[in-house]
This record gives structure tokens, sequence and C-alpha cells, in this order.
């Protein structure tokens, strides 16, 4: 098992990390490797895109190949994880905000999403969900966007407030918040487990 977390910006180190720790517990084999060059993608098992800035991660990825790449790691089945900022990036359409900055989006969930959905006051705060599948989870958002809008494909997979903030359409998943963050390693557990096909 080889995942590749797309290391051009962002809190790439803390995916690695927690995705080593949750293949440790699942007792599965394999390598977790931050990559921002063309050609490592695609020849992974599953591809995590990590928070950061939509914008500049958009502009890099793709600038190269890695955008198509992780277009194709998905189109073959293979498990796509985009949190906070990558959840932005996975979605099919975006706000206000999106169209302004010209943010050009991987399209691979049929959202819409909202940049920075909770407000200047509470840029950021942590709180618990209910994660279906999971159960109580402790979840951290930063400048956090939010899932407006889900087509009929969507799983909706956690709830805050009136906004949808993690959702799941076939091997594709995406987290308004961040799961690298705490010390919990379910959710990545359950990403690895739609690799272990
Ligand atoms: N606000 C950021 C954006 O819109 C996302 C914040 C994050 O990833 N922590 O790109």
């Amino acid at each position: 098992m080889k995942i590749a977390v797309v290391g051009v910006q962002g809190d790439v180190e803390e995916h690695v990390l927690i995705t080593k720790k949750a293949m440790k517990k699942l007792g599965m084999g394999g390598e977790v490797v931050a990559t921002r060059r063309s050609g490592v993608v695609s020849k992974s098992d599953g591809v995590i895109i990590p928070g950061g800035e939509s914008t500049t991660i958009s502009r890099l990825i793709f600038r190269d190949t890695v955008a198509s790449e992780i277009l194709q790691l998905a189109n073959e089945g293979k498990p796509v994880m985009g949190t906070c900022a990558g959840l932005i990036l996975l979605s099919k359409y975006g706000d206000e905000q999106v169209r302004k900055t010209d943010t050009r989006l991987l399209e691979l969930l049929d959202v819409r999403v909202k940049r920075n959905a909770f407000g200047r006051q509470r840029e950021s705060f942590q709180t618990v969900l209910h994660f279906k599948g999971i159960g109580e989870v402790d979840a951290v958002f930063i400048r956090a966007p939010a899932i407006v809008d889900a087509g009929k494909e969507v799983d909706i997979l956690a709830t805050f407030e009136n906004y949808v903030v993690a959702a799941k359409q076939n091997n594709v998943l995406g987290l308004a918040f961040h799961p690298e963050l705490t010390n919990d390693t379910r959710i990545h557990e359950y990403f690895l487990k739609m690799a272990d096909f």
C-alpha cells in the first residue's frame, strides 16, 4: 500500500504521520510519501490533499501533472481524501470567492462549497461531530469551508450547524475539518479501508 500526500503546501507532515500511525493500527504494510513532483501520485494506491490555501494548492497542482494524476487515480476507483482546502479542491462547484480567485477545482465531489464558511468570529474552533460509520470524533476547524449543497450521489457523513462538513462519493472523501490535528486515527483508518479493496 502506498499513499501519497500532496505536499505542495499546508499541513502535509501531520497527514503523513497520522496515516503511518493508522496503517500500523490496521496492521497494513506500506509507505506514505509527501510529494510535489509529477509521477508519484500516479503510482500510489491513494492520495490525500491537505489543508492550506486552496488558491495556492490549486495553482501548484494544475501547473504540472499532479492534478491530472489525482483525477486518474480517482477514475481508477482509488481513494482520494481532501481536508479543508483539500475539500475545496475536490468540489465540483465553488462560491463567489472561488470564482473571483479563478481557483480551478478537481470537480470530483458533486457538492458546492463555501470558503471560510464560519466567518471571522470563529476562524478556528474545535467541536465534537457525529461521523457516520465511526461515531463521535473531535474535529478541528481552521478557516474552514463547508458544503452548502450536495448531489444525490453524495453520502453525507457529518454535519455541523446547518452545514455538511464531511461527505463521500464512492471513493472520494471530503472533510471541512482537520483529522490530522488530533491523535485520533479513526478517520485515516476509514480512508485506508477505502483503499483496501
Ligand atoms: N480558508 C482556506 C482556503 O479557503 C482553507 C483553510 C484550511 O485549509 N485550513 O483555502
